[in-house]
């Protein structure tokens, strides 16, 4: 058996930046059809066999966390559509090692599920949201839902969770009006807004024009908070957090594009149909899937793991070069 020293090499890119967080997509369907995520015209689904199994899920999240992951991030498409996902949180919640196990979802389906959900092990919820208004949630996500969304953020306050994190596309003249309303969220309630940059992605239609930055974002919120103070955040945390003096939540800022935090990236990313993708805006991909279907062993899977996160490049194109460049979808990669 490897000790540990030797086996969190196989995780440690080039630049040194160890990987313990593993996002994995349960599937690339969606009940929304986010224009930021989703092309007009919707994208080519791969068939159910060509998406990972459980057991595929589970016997890499084993490798993963023997190699030092620690913390799991379900995400999708939406992964509250895929049938049994609480019998998989069971699972992966036992794995020795991983100490989290977080779902991001659109809320549509929550409240059936939370209870089995929060038992299974899942310590986290992130609930995407972009509007507070039922006209707008309808353009954004060109489907209707607005309630069943704040019900589920009910819901999870009700079950218990000490937060409830919102993802917030902000989109320039599409609802960076509403920036105030959410952070009124966070004076009742320990809600942490998080208001993630637009990014571009294959086929989302992203547009310069569109895009809003944090710098930007972040005066409106002191124009009307001057006393708005920055909160510590932790190692790896993607958000730069501040709080309205007396607020019980918080307010976050994901500056993937205009101040991108790729030095400190512990993440890596499984596709649905079993790609490693070690960066969100890269287009290098390994299916280990095959390999798997292939009958390779756990070290040649690790061989292969090692040689991309090896790869890994120190940051991403810049904005502009991202959205020249061929990706997936969103929804094909998970957010
Ligand atoms: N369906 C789930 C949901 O919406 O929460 C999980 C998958 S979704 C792809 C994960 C996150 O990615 C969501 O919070 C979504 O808002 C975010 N996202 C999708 N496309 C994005 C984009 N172009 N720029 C920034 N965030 C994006
Ligand atoms: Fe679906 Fe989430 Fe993408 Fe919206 S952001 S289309 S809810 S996967």
């Amino acid at each position: 058996m490897e000790n540990a020293e030797t086996s969190y090499r196989a995780l440690t890119d080039s630049f040194g930046r160890q990987h313990t967080y593993l996002r994995i997509s349960l599937t690339e369907r969606c009940n929304l059809r986010c224009t930021y995520c989703m092309p007009e015209e919707g994208v080519e689904l791969r068939s159910k066999a060509e998406m990972l199994s459980f057991e595929e899920i589970l016997r890499l999240a084993h490798l993963f966390a023997r190699e030092g992951v620690t913390k799991i991030r379900l995400t999708g498409g939406e992964p509250l559509i895929r049938r049994d996902l609480a019998y998989l949180v069971g699972k992966l919640s036992a794995i020795s090692g991983i100490t989290s196990i977080a779902v991001t979802t659109n809320g549509l389906l929550l409240v059936a599920q939370i209870d089995a959900l929060k038992e299974a092990g899942v310590s986290l919820f992130n609930i995407s949201l972009d509007t507070l208004r039922e006209d707008r949630f309808k353009e954004i996500t060109r489907r209707r839902g607005l309630d069943k969304v704040l019900d589920a953020i009910d819901a999870t306050f009700r079950a218990g969770y000490e937060v409830v994190k919102v993802n917030c596309v902000v989109q320039r003249g599409v609802n960076d009006d509403e920036l105030l309303d959410f952070v009124a969220l966070t004076k009742e309630l320990p809600y942490e807004i998080r208001f993630i940059e637009f990014m571009p992605f294959g086929g989302n239609a992203w547009d310069n024009d569109l895009f809003l930055s944090y710098e930007d974002m972040l005066s409106t919120v002191q124009t009307a908070h001057p006393d708005l103070v920055r909160v510590d955040d932790e190692p790896h945390y993607t958000s730069k957090t501040w709080r309205v003096p007396g607020y019980r939540g918080k307010v976050g800022f994901i500056s993937s594009m205009s101040d991108h935090f790729c030095s400190s990236c512990n993440r890596l990313r499984l596709t649905a149909d079993g790609n490693l993708k070690v960066c969100l805006f890269g287009n290098a991909e390994v299916s280990l899937r095959d390999m798997m279907r292939e009958g390779k062993t756990d070290e040649q899977l690790l061989q292969v793991i090692a040689a991309a996160v090896g790869n890994k490049a120190a940051a991403h194109a810049g904005m502009l070069n991202l959205a020249q460049m061929d990706n997936r979808p969103m929804i094909l990669i998970g957010g």
